[in-house]
């Protein structure tokens, strides 16, 4: 990648990983310290499943699938209030965190349909400044020359903790089920035939169990430095953070 923007260098940083090995809360941190844009692209594969949900489409039905390609006009907006999914200019943010929604994801995200669309929406974005991005194929099909590549892991337990902590009380599932659905959606993810979830070869798997989303920025931040010493990331908060 590390495309010539003017006289600035861009740089690729991917971050792939199952679910809740805590991709989403560490990309986070390190685009905000960097001051590099973050996307998030399992909320796009949400924004499919919202919209497969909401028209009573069948997910492993391709023709039906196909049809609602062309106008799927899923955007990411920058405001006050964070990042926001915008579908066809309603914004859906917080409609697709629900344990169907997640679900549906996994299962549409096995379409090659699907991932062909996302695939050049993805790379677009890509293609215009510095970024993280958070995925399951970003270093392996999105971004296969990224700057620097992450694979983030964590212990099945912990991981169905942290997503049953972060549902709160207002979650329908116990920890069983919580854990049941990231169990299946591990196995899927990793199984299916296009994009399959696994660690780039030349990624750095880290695995979190055990270690706050500091320490994670914080080793992530080394790698960087170190895979590029001539152009040292400083962040834009250095001197008040200690990574
Ligand atoms: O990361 P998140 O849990 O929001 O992703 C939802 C689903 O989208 C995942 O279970 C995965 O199946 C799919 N996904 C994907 N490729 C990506 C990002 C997410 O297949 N790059």
């Amino acid at each position: 990648m590390n495309t010539e923007m003017g006289n600035q260098k861009s740089l690729l940083i991917t971050i792939d990983g199952p679910a809740g090995a805590g991709k989403t809360t560490v990309s986070r941190m390190l685009a905000s310290h960097l001051d590099f844009l973050y996307v998030d692209t399992g909320a796009l594969y949400r924004g499919v499943a919202f919209e497969v949900f909401s028209r009573e489409i069948d997910p492993e039905n391709d023709r039906e699938l196909e049809k609602i390609v062309p106008d799927l006009n899923l955007q990411f907006e920058y405001s006050n209030k964070g990042t926001r999914l915008v579908l066809k200019g309603d914004d859906i943010t917080d409609r697709i965190r629900t344990p169907e929604i997640t679900m549906l994801a996994s299962k549409v995200s096995a379409s090659p349909i699907i991932r062909n669309a996302l695939l050049d929406v993805q790379k677009q974005m890509g293609a215009r400044k510095s970024a993280v991005f958070e995925g399951r194929d970003m270093g392996t099909v999105v971004f296969p020359d990224a700057d620097v590549k992450f694979f983030l892991t964590a212990d099945v337990k912990a991981r169905a903790m942290r997503r049953f902590t972060e549902y709160g009380d207002g979650g329908k599932q116990c920890f069983d089920e919580v854990l049941e659905d990231m169990v299946k959606r591990d196995a899927d993810d990793s199984s299916r035939a296009i994009a399959p979830l696994r660690p780039a070869d030349d990624a750095i798997i880290i695995d979190s169990s055990g270690l706050s989303p500091d320490s994670v920025v914080e080793k992530m931040v080394e790698h960087i430095n170190s895979a590029r010493p001539k152009t040292r990331i400083l962040g834009q908060d250095q001197g008040r953070r200690k990574f």
